[in-house]
């Protein structure tokens, strides 16, 4: 794992380096003294803001394409929430609801709930329809990108 993350700052949008020993420091931007936000829990996408996303975030993005009637989304829900707090600073997830944006679901032309696409640097890296059998099948596809 690289030591350090980089985030890019909300108000200049220059791109830090920082070290990731010291991203529970606060830190700011080096420019504008801007605090750095990494994101600590999924963020929830829409069509308007999706490509927006994508393109200024440099490291790892899971989107999940999830539905509310979905009862294996709500099994997941907890594995993802884990997921984007303990890789905070290095993957980004972006929840997308398929009712809510239909335009979403059909450029990516997703059968099923939930579908996890991963991205890095906006590049598709691979994806998983439909509900991983296990928790730990999960964490190992996860892990085959973004690493321990
Ligand atoms: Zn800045």
């Amino acid at each position: 794992m690289p030591d350090t993350v980089l985030i890019r700052c909300t108000g200049c949008s220059t791109l830090n380096r920082v070290p990731r020993s010291r991203i529970a420091e606060q830190p700011h931007c080096g420019t504008c003294k801007t605090p750095l936000t990494v994101p600590h829990a999924p963020v929830n996408g829409t069509t308007a803001t999706f490509d927006r996303e994508l393109s200024t975030w440099p490291e790892f993005l899971l989107v999940e394409f999830w539905a509310k009637w979905c009862g294996y989304c709500r099994m997941i829900e907890p594995v993802v929430n884990d997921i984007a707090n303990w890789k905070a600073g290095r993957l980004k997830v972006l929840k997308i609801d398929v009712d809510a944006e239909p335009e979403l679901s059909r450029r990516f032309q997703t059968r099923a709930t939930p579908t996890f696409i991963m991205f890095k640097n906006g590049g598709h890296l691979g994806r998983m329809d439909g509900a991983p059998k296990e928790k730990l099948e999960f964490l190992q596809w996860v892990d085959r990108f973004v690493g321990l």
